[in-house]
């Protein structure tokens, strides 16, 4: 049986804008204005009133995002960051690379996001942030967190790389904490055609601060106030993200549509399907279940031709460039969650049929034996 059932359909989405983007990548190219062309700010300000944010900038990729804002707020050597075990590797590699040091909550096995219980517990006077990660494209508990983080005077900043279009109450993701980074990498929600990240603030000085670091700590050419990196977003991926922004809400709700498909039809006698608060929206940019024999159920879907991906498979406080075994044993959730999740094919364009196909294959595997 062959599906043709790609995990992300990338290329469905380049068909259906087909003609504006290679009229936007023309207009850039014609203009060879690749750096800091007019389509970045053009594309910025689009971004900005998406999030309902004063400000929002583009950079080379959510990694550098998330740096980008630790810098924005001083994050350095000695520093302590509250963030989750269950993410990928670039909320905490940015910390490592500064210097400072990552400290664990558990997750929350019903969300996957960070348990907001454990963030007092974890404070001490060299915290510098607290990061929920909105995985999955489930937004965090925000109140709680901002709750925390105002009491203390800790900022927090939202790792939004799976969550753009999120609404939070009636805000939106990345408009909530101090900060808000998302990413836009091809396969996420909003991707662009490489590497290209994004940061949101209402603080005018961190605003200040990130479009200064993301160009080398200067706004004024060869004059530099801080000290800064080179993560500035390709004119070219800004002029494609300015024609796709429109469309993100759409794609979401396609994606919540087909999310639905797979919730009516899995039967939780073997799966355990994501929740949605109803206090939020969940953007699925991934449909991610939890099963038992995680591993063989996965060699059996890919045997019928379904694409599925872990992620992740290892908490970062077991990789070895994260490697830290004061973390072990305190939590079991995200160890758990590591054993049992599989994200299932979602994209804007799965179909009913798809799903169907999907889930009869993921019974079949339980019901044989
Ligand atoms: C994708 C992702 C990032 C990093 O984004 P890049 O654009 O790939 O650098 C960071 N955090 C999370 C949770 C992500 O999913």
């Amino acid at each position: 049986m062959n599906l043709k059932m790609p995990l992300v359909d990338l290329n469905a989405q380049y068909r259906e804008l087909q003609t504006e983007i290679d009229a936007a990548i023309r207009e850039v190219v014609e203009s060879q204005q690749f750096i800091m062309g007019p389509q970045v700010e053009e594309f910025e300000q689009d971004l900005a009133a998406y999030a309902r944010v004063p400000f929002a900038f583009g950079c080379a990729s959510g990694t550098d995002a998330l740096q980008l804002a630790l810098m924005a707020l001083g994050v350095g050597p000695g520093d302590e960051i509250i963030t989750s075990p269950f993410t990928f590797a670039a909320t905490v590699e940015v910390i490592a690379l500064l210097g400072a040091e990552p400290v664990y909550t558990d997750i929350d096995l019903t969300t996957y996001n960070l348990r907001v219980d454990q963030v007092e517990g974890l404070i001490t006077p060299r915290t510098k942030a607290i990061i929920p990660v909105h995985l999955y494209g489930l937004p965090a508990d925000m109140d709680e967190l901002l709750r925390i983080g105002h009491q203390y005077g800790i900022p927090v900043v939202e790792d939004g790389a799976q969550a753009l279009g999120a609404y939070y109450r009636d805000e939106k993701v990345c408009g909530l904490g101090a900060i808000g980074c998302t990413s836009f990498f091809p396969a996420k929600n909003l991707g662009a055609f490489g590497d290209a990240g994004g940061v949101f603030t209402h603080d005018g000085d961190l605003a200040d601060r990130m479009a200064k670091i993301r160009a080398h700590g200067s706004d004024k050419r060869y004059w530099h106030e801080l000290v800064g990196v080179n993560s500035r977003i390709d004119t070219l991926q800004a002029a494609i993200l300015k024609v796709k922004l429109p469309h993100l809400d759409r794609w979401n709700r396609r994606r919540q549509q087909v999310a639905g498909w797979y919730q009516e039809l899995l039967d939780p006698t073997w799966v355990t399907g994501p929740v949605c608060g109803e206090d939020r929206t969940h953007i699925y940019q991934q449909y991610t279940i939890r099963v038992e024999r995680r591993d063989a159920l996965q060699a059996y879907l890919s045997e019928q031709g379904i694409p599925s991906a872990v992620h992740y498979p290892t908490p970062l406080y077991l990789q070895p460039a994260f490697r830290d075994s004061q973390w072990d044993d305190r939590c079991p959730n995200s160890e758990k969650a590591a054993n049992t999740v599989l994200s299932l094919p979602m994209h804007p364009y799965v179909t009913r049929e798809q799903v169907k196909m999907v889930v009869e294959a993921i019974h079949r595997f339980f019901e044989q034996d």
